[in-house]
């Protein structure tokens, strides 16, 4: 049997040929054209000696070249590995060694890091939206495309052999490459469709999450690709330039993460512009209840949140469409996927806790695992045990629905008691002056961690430190409420916009 993840934007350019695929800078190309374009970067790869089993790394943001470098490769048989677009070339170099890349498509504005990587790994560079006058002399994939003989469909690919390679890093050590298959993308893709997202092809999806990282890449693209649906492509995630556009393209449907959803909200105070949305999803992180309320206030659209990973392609649970959502859940188990608890202080063994409603680490079994981590049998052997993967996030299963409570390396010690940094910034986020807030432990020699609070107020708001930390100790336990509270413009974000908590732990521990 053959299966491929190039077959669904195939199968879209037969069924959905005249429907847009994409919106791009004014422009909307048609799912014909995609494929077209597609086939022909396929024969410009094919040429270049690229079939089944290379690894096409890719340094391409948001624009329409990412999925015709995504499909076309895959349609090769070959494995994509996107890579972190903030990556630096000493990271970028990593990855093409780590992958064992066989070649680099990076795009002309991302040439800077892209050079030096590929010139130290020793792998060849194909540029992709090179400027004319950029002055560098390397081969342009959309040039040998046009002389390129197109490939008819696609390569049989075996359904468990490796479609992605995407890198995560968790907090310590060097990042890993986590080996998706073909099944486990378009199990997920058609197990979203179904329980999490109600997508058609009149559907117009928000397309900001970024595609190099699982949840854009499938729960953006390749769902909306699989129905006929169409993406706004956003390079850049600016709220207001995304309001702007949602607006006038009539987006339909909103898929973020939640520093996204704060983003539209100030957004949604500066404008009257309003998409006609007909749900919001979001995910990668906690949506603070507040923010869920705040949103569907502005927007006139309910929020659905779920929770999924880069090792489970990415969906594990989500707030189904068509049923009252439970805030400060992230809902049931996706078909398919089987969710439990264990117990988090056992490491060689996953040893289930009978009681689901106990607090434990998540474990989740199903077709969308991913097949390991590239090169790191030890790795993979203690992420995954008797078929269980250990997500490394704590929470409960209790009657089926799914509540996280926080990752288990975020959680704080402060003298002895846990504190959940995720229950903290949801009593953060229903302060009226403060539109963020991260919560995070600081190393301190008497209690072991302390309870610090980052901040970023409402436009124009001014924020006082002390009203802040006594608005937390009001709502919570003693121990939990944070007795440091920064006030700041701004929280450090990765590029999937996710806060990075690394790096204000790093900011605010005292230099000894
Ligand atoms: P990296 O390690 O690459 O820097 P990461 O650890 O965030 O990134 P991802 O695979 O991008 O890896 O994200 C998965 C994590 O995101 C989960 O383990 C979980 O901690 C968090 N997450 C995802 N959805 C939710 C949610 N709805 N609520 C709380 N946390 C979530």
């Amino acid at each position: 049997t053959t299966l491929s993840v190039a077959s669904i934007l195939s199968e879209s350019a037969t069924r959905h040929a005249d429907r847009p695929a994409l919106h791009f800078l004014g422009g909307v190309t048609t799912y014909r054209e995609l494929w077209d374009q597609t086939r022909a970067y396929a024969g410009a790869l094919r040429d270049r000696g690229i079939g089944r089993g290379d690894r096409v790394a890719m340094l391409i943001p948001n624009v329409p070249d990412f999925a015709r470098v995504y499909y076309a490769a895959l349609s090769l048989g070959a494995v994509v590995v996107p890579v972190h677009l903030l990556f630096k070339a000493e990271e970028i170099e990593y990855v093409l060694r780590d992958s064992g890349a066989d070649v680099l498509v990076a795009a002309a504005p991302l040439l800077g890091e892209a050079v030096p990587a590929a010139t130290a790994a020793g792998v060849p560079l194909v540029t992709v939206l090179l400027p004319a006058d950029a002055g560098i002399e390397l081969p342009r994939l959309e040039v040998e495309a046009s002389v390129a003989v197109p490939i008819a469909r696609h390569t049989p690919t075996g359904p468990l052999d490796a479609a992605t390679i995407l890198y995560t890093s968790g907090t310590t050590g060097t990042p890993k490459g986590a080996v998706g298959s073909h099944l486990s993308i378009i199990e997920q893709t058609h197990c979203t469709l179904i329980d999490a997202f109600d997508l058609r092809a009149d559907d117009i999806v928000f397309g900001g999450l970024p595609l190099f990282h699982t949840f854009g890449q499938t729960a953006v693209m390749n769902i909306a690709f699989r129905v006929g649906a169409s993406v706004i492509l956003l390079p850049r995630f600016d709220a207001d330039e995304a309001l702007a556009l949602m607006a006038r393209l009539d987006a339909t449907v909103f898929t973020a993460v939640p520093t996204m959803y704060v983003g539209m909200l100030e957004a949604a105070r500066r404008s009257d512009a309003r998409p006609p949305l007909r749900y919001a999803v979001s995910g990668g992180a906690a949506l603070p209840v507040a923010v869920l309320e705040a949103f569907a206030d502005a927007y006139g659209a309910q929020v659905h949140e779920g929770y999924g990973l880069t090792e489970t392609a990415p969906t594990v649970s989500s707030n189904p469409l068509h049923e009252p959502i439970r805030p400060g859940t992230v809902g049931k188990a996706l078909w398919g996927v089987d969710v439990a608890i264990a117990d988090p202080e056992v490491e060689d063994a996953v040893v289930l806790l009978d009681d689901p409603a106990a607090l434990g680490e998540i474990v989740v079994r199903g077709h969308n695992l991913f097949k390991g981590y590239l090169g790191r049998p030890d790795a993979s052997d203690v992420a995954v045990v008797d078929g269980w993967f250990r997500t490394g996030d704590l929470g409960t299963h209790s009657d089926g629905i799914l509540t996280i409570v926080d990752r288990k390396k975020d959680m704080i010690v402060r003298s002895g008691y846990n504190v959940y940094p995720t229950e903290v910034e949801a009593v953060l986020a229903r302060h009226p002056g403060i539109a963020v807030a991260a919560v995070f432990g600081v190393a301190d020699d008497v209690r072991g961690q302390e309870v610090h609070a980052a901040v970023v107020s409402h436009d124009g708001v001014e924020l006082d430190a002390d009203e802040v930390v006594a608005f937390v100790r009001d709502r919570l336990a003693a121990y939990k409420y944070p007795r440091v509270v920064h006030v700041v413009s701004s929280l450090p974000l990765g590029s999937s916009g996710k806060v990075l908590k690394r790096e204000l732990v790093a900011q605010f521990t005292p230099v000894a």
